[in-house]
Protein backbone atom coordinates (compact mmCIF):
# COMPACT_ATOMS: atom_id res chain seq x y z
CA UNK A 1 0.00 0.00 0.00
CA UNK A 2 1.21 3.57 -0.52
CA UNK A 3 1.82 5.97 1.85
CA UNK A 4 -0.98 8.80 2.37
CA UNK A 5 0.07 12.34 2.78
CA UNK A 6 -2.59 14.56 4.04
CA UNK A 7 -1.63 18.40 4.11
CA UNK A 8 -3.95 20.39 6.40
CA UNK A 9 -4.18 24.35 4.77
CA UNK A 10 -3.00 22.92 1.91
CA UNK A 11 -4.35 25.62 -0.47
CA UNK A 12 -2.06 28.15 1.57
CA UNK A 13 1.34 29.86 0.63
CA UNK A 14 3.31 26.93 2.40
CA UNK A 15 0.57 24.24 1.56
CA UNK A 16 1.32 25.56 -2.28
CA UNK A 17 4.82 25.35 -1.67
CA UNK A 18 5.06 22.01 -1.29
CA UNK A 19 3.00 20.94 -3.90
CA UNK A 20 5.18 22.70 -6.06
CA UNK A 21 8.03 21.20 -4.93
CA UNK A 22 6.30 17.69 -5.18
CA UNK A 23 5.81 18.89 -8.95
CA UNK A 24 9.24 20.14 -9.84
CA UNK A 25 11.49 17.74 -7.71
CA UNK A 26 12.17 14.02 -9.13
CA UNK A 27 10.51 11.16 -7.62
CA UNK A 28 13.39 9.24 -5.35
CA UNK A 29 15.08 12.33 -4.85
CA UNK A 30 16.01 14.10 -1.35
CA UNK A 31 13.21 16.42 -1.13
CA UNK A 32 10.88 15.37 -3.94
CA UNK A 33 8.19 12.12 -3.60
CA UNK A 34 9.94 8.79 -2.30
CA UNK A 35 7.54 6.87 -4.94
CA UNK A 36 5.56 7.61 -7.86
CA UNK A 37 2.74 5.83 -5.97
CA UNK A 38 2.59 8.01 -2.94
CA UNK A 39 -0.18 10.17 -2.62
CA UNK A 40 -0.54 13.55 -1.57
CA UNK A 41 -3.93 15.50 -0.78
CA UNK A 42 -3.74 19.04 -0.12
CA UNK A 43 -7.01 20.01 1.89
CA UNK A 44 -9.06 23.63 1.51
CA UNK A 45 -11.40 24.59 4.22
CA UNK A 46 -14.01 23.72 1.53
CA UNK A 47 -13.54 20.00 2.54
CA UNK A 48 -14.37 20.73 6.50
CA UNK A 49 -13.63 23.03 9.12
CA UNK A 50 -11.25 21.40 11.23
CA UNK A 51 -12.32 23.38 14.23
CA UNK A 52 -14.80 20.95 13.99
CA UNK A 53 -14.37 17.25 15.01
CA UNK A 54 -16.91 15.17 13.52
CA UNK A 55 -15.74 17.55 9.38
CA UNK A 56 -12.06 16.42 10.92
CA UNK A 57 -12.58 12.88 11.39
CA UNK A 58 -14.85 12.26 8.47
CA UNK A 59 -12.13 13.94 6.32
CA UNK A 60 -9.35 11.08 8.18
CA UNK A 61 -12.07 8.75 7.48
CA UNK A 62 -12.16 9.46 3.45
CA UNK A 63 -8.59 10.05 3.18
CA UNK A 64 -6.90 7.84 5.28
CA UNK A 65 -3.34 9.16 5.74
CA UNK A 66 -0.38 7.94 7.09
CA UNK A 67 1.00 10.90 7.16
CA UNK A 68 0.50 14.35 8.41
CA UNK A 69 1.26 17.71 7.41
CA UNK A 70 -0.36 19.89 9.67
CA UNK A 71 -0.32 23.84 7.72
CA UNK A 72 -4.39 24.59 8.44
CA UNK A 73 -4.52 27.58 11.16
CA UNK A 74 -6.13 31.11 11.72
CA UNK A 75 -3.20 33.35 10.37
CA UNK A 76 -3.53 37.20 10.54
CA UNK A 77 -1.35 40.24 10.78
CA UNK A 78 -0.26 41.77 13.98
CA UNK A 79 -3.62 44.26 13.50
CA UNK A 80 -5.71 40.83 13.43
CA UNK A 81 -3.74 38.98 15.89
CA UNK A 82 -4.04 42.48 18.30
CA UNK A 83 -8.04 42.87 17.92
CA UNK A 84 -9.33 39.20 17.68
CA UNK A 85 -6.58 37.78 21.20
CA UNK A 86 -9.57 34.55 21.66
CA UNK A 87 -10.66 33.64 18.34
CA UNK A 88 -6.81 33.36 17.38
CA UNK A 89 -6.24 31.10 20.44
CA UNK A 90 -9.46 29.26 20.37
CA UNK A 91 -9.39 28.35 16.44
CA UNK A 92 -6.00 27.33 16.94
CA UNK A 93 -6.57 25.39 19.67
CA UNK A 94 -9.68 23.59 18.36
CA UNK A 95 -7.91 22.78 14.99
CA UNK A 96 -4.98 21.50 17.03
CA UNK A 97 -6.77 19.30 18.69
CA UNK A 98 -8.90 18.08 15.86
CA UNK A 99 -6.49 17.17 13.54
CA UNK A 100 -3.89 15.50 16.22
CA UNK A 101 -6.96 13.19 18.15
CA UNK A 102 -8.20 12.30 14.48
CA UNK A 103 -4.46 11.57 13.45
CA UNK A 104 -3.65 9.20 16.69
CA UNK A 105 -7.38 7.65 16.32
CA UNK A 106 -6.19 6.96 12.28
CA UNK A 107 -3.29 5.25 13.41
CA UNK A 108 -1.37 7.70 11.79
CA UNK A 109 2.67 7.31 11.68
CA UNK A 110 3.98 10.61 11.28
CA UNK A 111 2.62 14.27 11.85
CA UNK A 112 4.70 17.75 11.50
CA UNK A 113 2.91 20.35 13.01
CA UNK A 114 3.47 24.23 12.21
CA UNK A 115 4.39 26.46 14.58
CA UNK A 116 5.99 30.53 14.29
CA UNK A 117 8.67 32.23 15.74
CA UNK A 118 5.82 33.99 17.62
CA UNK A 119 5.65 31.27 20.21
CA UNK A 120 8.79 32.80 21.72
CA UNK A 121 9.33 34.70 24.73
CA UNK A 122 9.27 38.35 24.20
CA UNK A 123 12.23 38.99 26.44
CA UNK A 124 14.43 36.12 25.45
CA UNK A 125 18.87 36.18 24.76
CA UNK A 126 19.57 35.94 20.85
CA UNK A 127 19.49 34.38 18.86
CA UNK A 128 16.79 32.10 19.71
CA UNK A 129 16.84 28.79 20.05
CA UNK A 130 14.22 25.89 19.98
CA UNK A 131 14.92 25.34 23.76
CA UNK A 132 13.25 28.50 24.27
CA UNK A 133 9.81 28.07 23.35
CA UNK A 134 8.31 27.71 27.00
CA UNK A 135 11.03 29.89 28.82
CA UNK A 136 8.52 33.15 29.17
CA UNK A 137 5.16 34.71 28.08
CA UNK A 138 5.43 35.26 24.33
CA UNK A 139 4.66 39.00 23.28
CA UNK A 140 1.75 40.97 24.80
CA UNK A 141 0.18 41.77 21.15
CA UNK A 142 -0.42 37.96 20.06
CA UNK A 143 -0.39 36.39 22.95
CA UNK A 144 -3.49 34.74 21.51
CA UNK A 145 -2.48 32.93 18.78
CA UNK A 146 1.24 32.30 20.60
CA UNK A 147 0.14 30.23 23.03
CA UNK A 148 -2.21 28.05 20.50
CA UNK A 149 0.94 27.66 18.69
CA UNK A 150 2.62 26.29 21.70
CA UNK A 151 0.48 24.08 22.94
CA UNK A 152 0.97 21.99 19.79
CA UNK A 153 4.61 21.16 21.03
CA UNK A 154 3.02 20.09 24.73
CA UNK A 155 0.75 17.67 22.72
CA UNK A 156 2.80 16.09 21.14
CA UNK A 157 5.03 15.08 24.34
CA UNK A 158 1.96 14.19 25.59
CA UNK A 159 0.73 11.98 22.75
CA UNK A 160 4.19 10.46 22.62
CA UNK A 161 4.15 9.65 26.26
CA UNK A 162 0.79 8.54 26.02
CA UNK A 163 0.12 6.72 22.63
CA UNK A 164 3.65 6.46 21.27
CA UNK A 165 2.41 8.68 19.02
CA UNK A 166 5.27 10.24 16.55
CA UNK A 167 4.63 13.36 16.27
CA UNK A 168 6.33 16.60 16.17
CA UNK A 169 6.77 20.47 14.79
CA UNK A 170 8.28 22.80 12.95
CA UNK A 171 9.12 26.62 13.80
CA UNK A 172 9.85 28.42 10.46
CA UNK A 173 10.73 32.08 10.72
CA UNK A 174 9.08 34.82 7.85
CA UNK A 175 7.77 32.94 5.07
CA UNK A 176 6.94 34.32 1.72
CA UNK A 177 6.40 32.84 -2.07
CA UNK A 178 3.53 32.52 -4.48
CA UNK A 179 0.11 31.93 -2.88
CA UNK A 180 1.08 34.40 -0.12
CA UNK A 181 -2.25 37.03 1.55
CA UNK A 182 -1.10 40.43 -0.70
CA UNK A 183 -3.53 41.99 1.23
CA UNK A 184 -2.62 45.51 1.67
CA UNK A 185 -4.31 45.80 5.65
CA UNK A 186 -4.03 42.43 7.18
CA UNK A 187 -0.68 40.68 5.70
CA UNK A 188 2.88 39.82 6.21
CA UNK A 189 5.21 42.78 5.67
CA UNK A 190 7.21 40.73 2.14
CA UNK A 191 3.52 40.90 0.73
CA UNK A 192 1.94 43.96 1.60
CA UNK A 193 5.15 45.55 0.44
CA UNK A 194 5.07 44.31 -3.07
CA UNK A 195 1.06 45.09 -3.63
CA UNK A 196 2.03 48.52 -2.47
CA UNK A 197 5.39 48.95 -5.05
CA UNK A 198 3.02 47.39 -7.49
CA UNK A 199 0.39 50.11 -7.05
CA UNK A 200 2.34 52.86 -6.43
CA UNK A 201 4.20 51.59 -10.10
CA UNK A 202 0.69 51.02 -12.18
CA UNK A 203 -0.79 55.08 -10.40
CA UNK A 204 2.61 56.60 -10.48
CA UNK A 205 2.21 57.72 -7.27
CA UNK A 206 5.03 57.35 -3.94
CA UNK A 207 5.72 54.06 -2.48
CA UNK A 208 5.88 54.77 1.43
CA UNK A 209 7.23 51.84 3.79
CA UNK A 210 6.34 52.70 7.17
CA UNK A 211 8.43 52.70 9.49
CA UNK A 212 12.37 53.44 9.95
CA UNK A 213 13.15 50.19 7.73
CA UNK A 214 15.85 49.59 10.31
CA UNK A 215 14.07 46.58 11.69
CA UNK A 216 16.06 42.90 11.42
CA UNK A 217 14.47 39.62 9.93
CA UNK A 218 14.98 36.17 8.37
CA UNK A 219 12.85 35.15 5.60
CA UNK A 220 12.57 31.64 4.22
CA UNK A 221 11.13 31.18 0.63
CA UNK A 222 8.00 28.74 0.85
CA UNK A 223 9.60 26.39 -1.70
CA UNK A 224 12.64 26.19 0.76
CA UNK A 225 10.34 25.48 3.23
CA UNK A 226 8.55 22.41 1.31
CA UNK A 227 12.05 21.43 0.85
CA UNK A 228 13.12 21.28 4.57
CA UNK A 229 9.24 20.12 5.45
CA UNK A 230 9.62 16.78 3.52
CA UNK A 231 12.94 16.14 4.74
CA UNK A 232 11.70 16.59 8.04
CA UNK A 233 8.73 14.08 7.41
CA UNK A 234 11.26 11.42 6.45
CA UNK A 235 14.77 11.80 8.29
CA UNK A 236 13.38 13.93 11.53
CA UNK A 237 12.58 12.03 14.29
CA UNK A 238 12.56 13.82 17.34
CA UNK A 239 9.51 15.02 18.89
CA UNK A 240 11.02 18.40 19.63
CA UNK A 241 10.62 21.29 17.27
CA UNK A 242 13.47 22.14 15.06
CA UNK A 243 13.49 25.80 13.61
CA UNK A 244 13.70 25.89 9.49
CA UNK A 245 15.19 29.26 8.75
CA UNK A 246 17.98 30.83 6.96
CA UNK A 247 21.42 31.19 9.11
CA UNK A 248 21.88 34.29 11.73
CA UNK A 249 24.26 36.02 9.03
CA UNK A 250 21.28 36.26 5.77
CA UNK A 251 18.81 38.53 8.39
CA UNK A 252 17.92 41.34 6.29
CA UNK A 253 16.60 44.98 7.50
CA UNK A 254 12.89 45.65 6.04
CA UNK A 255 15.32 48.77 3.69
CA UNK A 256 16.78 45.66 2.27
CA UNK A 257 13.41 43.98 1.69
CA UNK A 258 12.21 47.46 0.32
CA UNK A 259 15.26 48.08 -1.82
CA UNK A 260 14.41 44.29 -3.38
CA UNK A 261 10.84 44.80 -4.41
CA UNK A 262 11.73 48.09 -5.67
CA UNK A 263 14.29 46.74 -7.89
CA UNK A 264 11.90 43.30 -8.17
CA UNK A 265 8.98 45.43 -9.41
CA UNK A 266 10.88 47.61 -11.38
CA UNK A 267 9.59 50.96 -9.34
CA UNK A 268 10.90 54.25 -10.87
CA UNK A 269 9.22 56.35 -8.95
CA UNK A 270 9.89 58.51 -5.18
CA UNK A 271 10.07 55.48 -2.85
CA UNK A 272 10.52 57.02 1.17
CA UNK A 273 10.25 55.78 4.59
CA UNK A 274 7.40 57.36 7.06
CA UNK A 275 9.39 56.89 10.16
CA UNK A 276 6.43 58.36 12.16
CA UNK A 277 5.13 55.25 12.02
CA UNK A 278 6.03 52.16 14.80
CA UNK A 279 8.71 49.62 13.94
CA UNK A 280 7.82 46.34 16.00
CA UNK A 281 10.57 44.86 17.78
CA UNK A 282 14.13 45.59 16.49
CA UNK A 283 14.83 41.58 15.63
CA UNK A 284 13.68 38.20 16.75
CA UNK A 285 17.07 36.87 15.49
CA UNK A 286 16.75 32.58 15.33
CA UNK A 287 19.59 30.06 15.42
CA UNK A 288 18.94 27.51 12.81
CA UNK A 289 21.94 25.37 14.02
CA UNK A 290 20.30 22.60 14.41
CA UNK A 291 19.19 22.45 11.28
CA UNK A 292 22.40 22.87 10.27
CA UNK A 293 23.66 19.96 12.23
CA UNK A 294 21.22 17.56 9.97
CA UNK A 295 21.67 19.56 6.81
CA UNK A 296 25.07 21.27 6.58
CA UNK A 297 24.74 21.44 2.88
CA UNK A 298 21.52 22.60 2.75
CA UNK A 299 21.25 25.36 -0.15
CA UNK A 300 18.95 28.23 1.02
CA UNK A 301 17.47 30.44 -2.88
CA UNK A 302 19.31 33.34 -2.79
CA UNK A 303 16.49 36.20 -1.02
CA UNK A 304 16.56 38.35 -4.17
CA UNK A 305 16.21 35.06 -6.43
CA UNK A 306 13.05 33.93 -4.56
CA UNK A 307 11.46 37.61 -4.15
CA UNK A 308 11.58 38.13 -7.55
CA UNK A 309 10.12 34.61 -8.48
CA UNK A 310 7.25 35.54 -5.95
CA UNK A 311 6.75 38.81 -7.36
CA UNK A 312 6.11 37.54 -10.87
CA UNK A 313 4.01 35.29 -9.46
CA UNK A 314 1.74 38.04 -7.60
CA UNK A 315 1.99 39.96 -11.10
CA UNK A 316 0.78 36.88 -13.29
CA UNK A 317 -2.07 35.90 -10.92
CA UNK A 318 -3.14 39.51 -9.48
CA UNK A 319 -6.81 38.58 -10.58
CA UNK A 320 -7.10 35.54 -8.27
CA UNK A 321 -4.51 35.98 -6.13
CA UNK A 322 -5.71 37.07 -2.30
CA UNK A 323 -5.65 40.92 -1.81
P1 LIG B 1 -2.37 30.61 4.86
O1 LIG B 1 -3.19 31.65 5.55
O2 LIG B 1 -1.78 30.90 3.54
O3 LIG B 1 -3.26 29.30 4.72
C1 LIG B 1 -4.00 28.83 5.80
C2 LIG B 1 -4.58 27.49 5.40
O4 LIG B 1 -5.34 26.98 6.52
C3 LIG B 1 -5.53 27.58 4.22
O5 LIG B 1 -5.33 26.44 3.41
C4 LIG B 1 -6.91 27.53 4.87
O6 LIG B 1 -7.86 26.94 4.04
C5 LIG B 1 -6.63 26.63 6.06
N1 LIG B 1 -7.57 26.82 7.15
C6 LIG B 1 -7.70 27.91 7.94
N2 LIG B 1 -8.70 27.71 8.83
C7 LIG B 1 -9.20 26.46 8.59
C8 LIG B 1 -10.24 25.69 9.17
N3 LIG B 1 -10.97 26.16 10.19
N4 LIG B 1 -10.49 24.45 8.66
C9 LIG B 1 -9.76 23.99 7.64
N5 LIG B 1 -8.73 24.66 7.06
C10 LIG B 1 -8.47 25.89 7.53
O7 LIG B 1 -1.29 30.13 5.89
P2 LIG B 1 0.26 29.87 5.65
O8 LIG B 1 0.45 28.92 4.52
O9 LIG B 1 0.95 31.19 5.66
O10 LIG B 1 0.64 29.16 7.02
C11 LIG B 1 0.76 27.75 7.14
C12 LIG B 1 1.26 27.45 8.53
O11 LIG B 1 2.52 28.10 8.73
C13 LIG B 1 0.34 27.95 9.64
O12 LIG B 1 0.25 26.95 10.64
C14 LIG B 1 1.03 29.19 10.15
O13 LIG B 1 0.72 29.41 11.51
C15 LIG B 1 2.47 28.84 9.95
N6 LIG B 1 3.40 29.98 9.82
C16 LIG B 1 3.23 30.94 8.84
C17 LIG B 1 4.14 31.98 8.70
C18 LIG B 1 4.04 32.99 7.61
O14 LIG B 1 4.93 33.87 7.54
N7 LIG B 1 3.03 32.94 6.75
C19 LIG B 1 5.29 32.08 9.61
C20 LIG B 1 5.42 31.01 10.54
C21 LIG B 1 4.49 30.01 10.64
P3 LIG B 1 -8.69 27.79 2.91
O15 LIG B 1 -7.73 28.75 2.26
O16 LIG B 1 -9.20 26.76 1.98
O17 LIG B 1 -9.78 28.52 3.64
Amino acid sequence: MPNVYLVTGGTGLVGQGLAHTLATEPVGSRFGKATEDEEWHFLSSKEGDLRDLKETMAIFDKYKPTHVIHLAALVGGLFRNMKYKLTFLRDNCLINDNVLWAAKEHGCVKVISCLSTCVFPDKVTYPIDESHVHQGPPHESNFGYAHGKRLVDVYNHAYNEEFGCNFTSAIPTNIFGPYDNYDLEDSHVIPGLVHKCLLAKKNGTPFIVSGTGKPLRQFIYSRDLAKLFLWQLREYNEIDPIILSVGEKDEVSIKQVADAIVKAVGFEGEYSFDTSKADGQFKKTASNEKLMKYLPDFQFTPFEEALTESVKWFVENYDTART
